[in-house]
């Protein structure tokens, strides 16, 4: 063996790494991979908040969970959820210590980018049946035409049944589509910039293309399209103003590269944090604070909304939690920590131009924290305190979690936000941290194994902490 030159010696004691995972983890490589079958499962079932909520809560009460009860009374280890009107959800383990203790929360989002169709969509032009769309959060309209779509959501019949739809997921079901011109024709087209290249207008979704029968009169094929869904759905076009329908990419959810390296499927984010969150809490037996997963809509929009964290329902939970403990809700909610769960940009070689090297997420890096997201100058930030990330670093390292921190993108490049601030708001200590993203917010996004494992970790270390 050599000895360490004094220089290395004084290199190990003071300089700070940003290894692979493989570096010092390799021997959890095994568990990380089985942890992502798990969350490859529910990414394919789950591609809505829906279908997520139903998800989420269809696998709390495999273990024991039940409905919250704000007028009962609970012991430490007991498990319940509040349903928030099928969008939200919030998962709770009682802990031993009184909730005036503070409480330990991890909050993710579980809506994702997508093309909801208008309240009045159906139309025929030129004998082409179509549905209108109004995207909804961020997307490059660009990337979500010619590609296969899905079909998911409800309709809700004046009568108030529910009529659930999910179409195109199953092998043999029929897709849906945008049309895009062909290079031939796309001169002008091509002349567009990037973020113009498809207009929020041109995200017209292609449904059908027979008349029906060969009757006379108008929108033949637009009838033929309301006959198909009165003999499936038993709906009439009016109760398409009460649906929710949302147009997703029906790719499968594949492992990507040679290696099996990465994932890559429809809305990631923030699915791949809402998982680890929620797989942490259920390991939980009697964990020493109560233990909260608050899974959210309407993120991806701003989070207003009542299925959204800028609204009430997570305060009204953490009251109700106070009244029965008979504490105080603002003394519960100032003592409380939070890893506000949401995924980052992770570095592209492709487009290494909007990044700062040294303040990036890389994949296979680790769970990435971020002291604060925003645009601007930090602005929309919640910019969590340097007493609250030594807190939670020393959490993480006491666990020996695969960890990194970095930012999203260079200074003035662009920036974003996540539900951060409307727990800070609430007086809560907040700091996110999440999973580093490749071709983050497209139909198609990719993320690490070992990332994916290592949220999962942060989360369980944290919750125990
Ligand atoms: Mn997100
Ligand atoms: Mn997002």
């Amino acid at each position: 063996m050599c000895e360490k030159t004094p220089a290395e010696a004084l290199q190990e004691r003071l300089c700070m790494k940003n290894d692979h995972f493989m570096t010092a983890h390799a021997d959890e490589l095994a568990a990380a991979d089985a942890f992502c079958d798990g969350y490859k499962a529910f990414l394919q079932k789950a591609k809505t908040e829906r279908e997520c909520n139903r998800a989420v809560i269809a696998a709390a009460e495999s273990r024991g969970f039940v409905p919250f009860d704000p007028f009962g009374s609970y012991q430490s280890g007991d498990k319940v959820y509040a349903d928030n009107r099928g969008k939200s959800v919030i998962l709770c383990v009682f802990g031993k210590k009184s909730v005036a203790e503070g409480v330990r929360i991890v909050a993710s989002h579980i809506d994702s980018p997508r093309l909801d169709l208008k309240p009045t969509p159906l139309y025929e032009d030129t004998e082409l049946a179509y549905f209108k769309t109004h995207y909804y959060g961020g997307i490059r309209k660009y990337q979500w035409a010619a590609i296969p779509l899905s079909l998911h959501g409800v309709f809700i019949k004046k009568d108030g049944t529910a009529v659930p739809v999910s179409l195109g997921e199953e092998p043999g079901e029929p897709q849906f589509v945008v049309t895009d011109l062909l290079p031939h024709l796309a001169k002008e087209q091509s002349k567009r910039t990037l973020s113009d290249g498809i207009r929020g207008e041109e995200l017209n979704l292609v449904i059908g293309s027979r008349p029906f029968k060969s009757d006379k009169g108008s929108e033949l094929v637009k009838l033929n399209i309301l006959s198909l869904l009165e003999e499936k759905y038993g709906i009439d076009e009016s109760d398409f103003i009460s649906a929710e329908l949302e147009a997703v990419p029906a790719f499968e959810v594949r492992d990507i590269g040679f290696d099996r390296s990465l994932i890559g499927g429809y809305g990631h984010d923030d699915r791949v944090c809402a998982y680890p969150a929620m797989e942490a809490l259920f390991s939980l037996e009697a964990p020493e604070h109560t233990a909260v997963v608050v899974l959210a809509d309407k993120e991806e929009i701003g989070s207003d909304g009542n299925t959204g964290l800028a609204s009430s329902f997570f305060r009204y939970f953490v009251e109700d939690l106070a009244d029965m403990q008979g504490v105080k809700a603002r003394h519960v909610l100032h003592n409380s920590d939070c890893l506000s769960a949401d995924v980052t940009a992770a570095f592209d070689p492709t487009f290494p131009q909007v990044y700062d090297k040294m303040n990036t997420s890389f994949v296979n890096h680790g769970v990435s924290i971020a002291k604060y997201t925003g645009s601007r100058g930090k602005g929309g930030a919640s910019d969590a305190n340097a007493e609250f990330l030594g807190k939670v670093r020393a959490i993480l390292d006491n666990a020996d979690v695969h960890w990194q921190i970095g930012e999203m993108g260079k200074v003035d490049e662009g920036g974003g936000g996540t539900v951060a601030l409307y727990l800070a708001n609430l007086d809560v200590n907040v700091l996110d941290l999440g999973v580093p993203v490749l071709s983050m917010h497209a139909p198609f996004e990719l993320v690490a194994k070992t990332d994916v494992y290592s949220t999962y970790r942060a989360c369980d270390a944290f919750f125990k902490s």
